[in-house]
């Protein structure tokens, strides 16, 4: 299955992007990184995989998922025949937590622009979240052990398939068969979601097909002549 059928990503965006990310000093974690972590991928791709944000090797590469959990996350992609270079790999925050905390909602919130940004520029067809801190962005609320692994409609009409971290596997060894079985069901979860999309696509052109024409706008001469017939 094609996992990149967008016809147009926008390459430019996204360098730019990484760009204003490398530069960038809205939040404290700027002050102890080593590099930045913008995000990485087919930029023709339909899935996008959002962690939670760079840890030690990261930090060192500015590359994001090459640790331990990147090795478990290359290895759960391979198990459904996919590559890294098939999906596009980013985090909430783009720069090291210290000792590997969990990102702070000020620093989350800080760097949320440039992820929306992402967002539109790959338009994918699903989000998988990888992890709480991903998830809480896109599905407020809810918690990963009832929503994993089936795919959900974000607030803002994004598809999204929820996943455990695969870092939470390495400590909790139980969750790597969670996180082998919820990755097989992610093909089917972005045909669903490229069928949904579809579905709208065709719903919104037949309306536009079937409204009638409209009528002219109304111009100061018709105001005019408007005001002319009253005064009849
Ligand atoms: N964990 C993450 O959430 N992101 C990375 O890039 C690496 C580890
Ligand atoms: Fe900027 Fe995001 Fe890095 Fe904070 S984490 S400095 S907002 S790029």
């Amino acid at each position: 299955m094609p996992i990149a059928c967008e016809p147009a990503g926008s390459a430019a965006a996204l360098a730019q992007i990484a760009d204003e990310v490398r530069g960038c000093t809205r939040c404290p974690l700027a002050a102890r990184r080593t590099r930045t972590v913008p995000g990485e991928g087919n930029l023709l791709s339909d899935v996008l995989l959002v962690g939670e944000g760079p840890g030690a090797r990261e930090d060192a590469t500015g590359r994001p998922f090459v640790g331990p959990a990147g090795h478990l996350l290359d290895e759960l992609l391979a198990s459904i025949g996919w590559r890294r270079e098939d999906v596009f790999i980013t985090n909430v925050v783009k720069c090291r937590p210290p000792a590997n905390r969990d990102p702070e909602p000020a620093e989350i919130g800080a760097c949320g622009g440039y992820l929306d940004r992402q967002e539109s520029a790959l338009d994918p067809a699903v989000v998988v979240t990888l992890g709480r801190h991903s998830l809480q962005r896109y599905l407020p609320g809810s918690r990963i052990g009832a929503v994993h692994g089936a795919l959900r409609r974000s607030f803002s009409g994004l598809h999204v398939f929820p996943m455990y971290h695969p870092a939470a596997a390495l400590h909790q060894a139980s969750l790597r068969e969670t996180l082998f079985h919820d990755m097989r069901g992610l093909p089917a979860a972005l045909l669903a979601a490229r069928q949904a999309l579809e579905e709208e696509r065709a719903a919104v052109q037949a309306e536009e097909a079937v409204t009638p024409v409209q009528p002219r706008p109304a111009t100061v001469d018709d105001a005019q002549q408007m005001t002319l017939f009253q005064e009849h």
